[in-house]
């Protein structure tokens, strides 16, 4: 039963990154990414990417909804599931995977899906090794 609802629980937060994915600002590279972050409130938090014309300015999906969980007064990620347009499942930039760490403790797992809904799993620590943090909760692993 438990795994159960934990399957319903990251195909809702699938289709939430999904619909964040469409709304995506990508008109230079056409690549929309959409992300869903469950926070440890249990409410979900979605982003997408926003570019820029002055393209070191865009932001990455994870960033956006990394912002938006922020807003809600959360600090801890227990999912977060990233979607792109790819065939190929989608990895995180080096830079998110540092921003994803900053608010992930040991238990955070991350769903990196494609878009016909295959997907695989990984902890942060798997994504982002010997990663520099403030807190020291996943080093210790
Ligand atoms: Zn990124």
């Amino acid at each position: 039963m438990e795994q159960e609802s934990s399957k319903a629980d990251l195909n809702q937060l699938k289709e939430v990154a999904h619909m964040n994915m469409l709304k995506a600002y990508a008109p230079y590279s056409k690549f929309l990414v959409g992300a869903a972050i469950l926070g440890d409130d249990k409410r979900i938090y979605g982003g997408c990417n926003v570019e820029n014309a002055a393209y070191p300015e865009g932001m990455c999906a994870e960033a956006s909804a990394i912002s938006a969980m922020i807003a809600g007064g959360v600090t801890i990620i227990e999912k977060i599931c990233v979607i792109s347009q790819s065939e190929k499942i989608v990895s995180p930039c080096g830079g998110c995977r540092q921003k994803i760490r900053e608010f992930s403790t040991e238990d955070t797992k991350v769903f990196l899906f494609n878009l016909r809904g295959s997907f695989k799993v990984f902890s942060v620590e798997e994504l982002l090794p010997f990663s520099f943090s403030e807190f020291d909760d996943l080093a210790k692993h």
